[in-house]
């Protein structure tokens, strides 16, 4: 198969990898000359250019770019596509792409491969990125069955897991395991950091494992935790109100002494988190 590639960075590069690997002619365009040359260094691609018109008569385009610039390049690609070429992207939230590229689009579907390292750019990519992760598909009800099917053979090809679900629902749950999550401990580092300073220069000699686990996410880059909030804003704002509501509760537990309450509301997540793990 002919599968076009736009952002050759880490998901991109990672997607062109695997799916070469499988025989498919893989098509790369990039912003920057350098990384077009690097794709074809590396033998990432087969061809690569920062003009999309090298996309002429490809099957399926997979659209990588930074998620601010999705519904741009879905625009810029409409003069090369035959109607049958199948668009779709991996952008991180779903439904503001889906709702305006659909439009522009009929044969577009929204993805999110969810699989990802802390490293971006072409250097990061990785062959085996997406083995044994799930892969949302988030088809409309006017989305062609055979471009869903075409789709959930991309995922299978690069060993995902095919999920299936609407993109508002997507973008509840990602705002639930990965937003909520970015945010909590981007307060939690917040929270130290604002304590007195010896106090605080003490907290960071002795902080060790579980300080690291709590806050990887909200230390990381803080571009991609501006864009979780400005693309989800809804979702997000509704999981953080959820939230504190929760964090009210325990405030108000370890107020009253109720230890027996806090207790219960402890042992329902000890018993509860394996199922968001396996
Ligand atoms: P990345 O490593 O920064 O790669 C994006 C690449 O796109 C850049 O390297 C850049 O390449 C290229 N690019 C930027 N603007 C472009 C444009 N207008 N036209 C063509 N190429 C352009 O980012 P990423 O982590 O792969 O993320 C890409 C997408 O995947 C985002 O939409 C994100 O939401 C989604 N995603 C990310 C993760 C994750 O954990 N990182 C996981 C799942 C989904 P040049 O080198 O040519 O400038």
């Amino acid at each position: 198969m002919k599968i076009g590639i736009v952002g050759l960075g880490l998901i991109g590069a990672s997607l062109a990898i695997s799916l070469r690997s499988q025989g498919n002619k893989i098509l790369g365009v990039s912003r920057q000359e350098a990384t077009c040359k690097t794709a074809l260094t590396k033998g990432i691609v087969d061809q690569a250019s920062t003009n999309l018109n090298i996309l002429t008569n490809t099957e399926i385009i997979i659209v990588c770019t930074p998620i601010q610039s999705i519904v741009t390049t879905v625009k810029q690609l409409i003069p090369y596509l035959n109607t049958d070429t199948i668009i779709t992207d991996v952008g991180s939230v779903k439904y503001p792409v889906v709702e305006t590229c659909s439009q522009l689009w009929p044969n577009f579907i929204g993805g999110h491969p969810m699989a990802g390292d802390t490293k971006h750019g072409i250097a990061a990519a990785q062959a085996h990125l997406f083995n044994g992760k799930a892969y949302v598909l988030t088809p409309t009800p006017n989305t062609p069955p055979e471009a869903i099917e075409k789709l959930k053979a991309i995922a299978l090809a690069v060993n995902a897991i095919p999920y299936i679900c609407e993109p508002a629902v997507h973008d509840r749950v990602v705002s639930l395991i990965s937003h909520l999550p970015v945010m909590v401990s981007a307060g939690l580092i917040q929270s130290c950091l604002q304590d007195e300073p010896k106090v605080l220069k003490l907290a960071q000699d002795l902080a060790s494992s579980g300080f690291r686990d709590t806050s990887r996410v909200g230390g990381g880059n803080p571009e991609l935790g501006v864009m979780m909030a400005k693309y989800n804003r809804q979702e997000l704002l509704r999981s953080l109100l959820r939230y504190r509501q929760n964090l009210d509760q325990m405030i108000d537990l370890i107020e009253q002494e109720n230890w027996d309450n806090l207790k219960l509301i402890l042992q329902t997540n000890q018993q509860a988190r394996p199922d968001f793990l396996n």
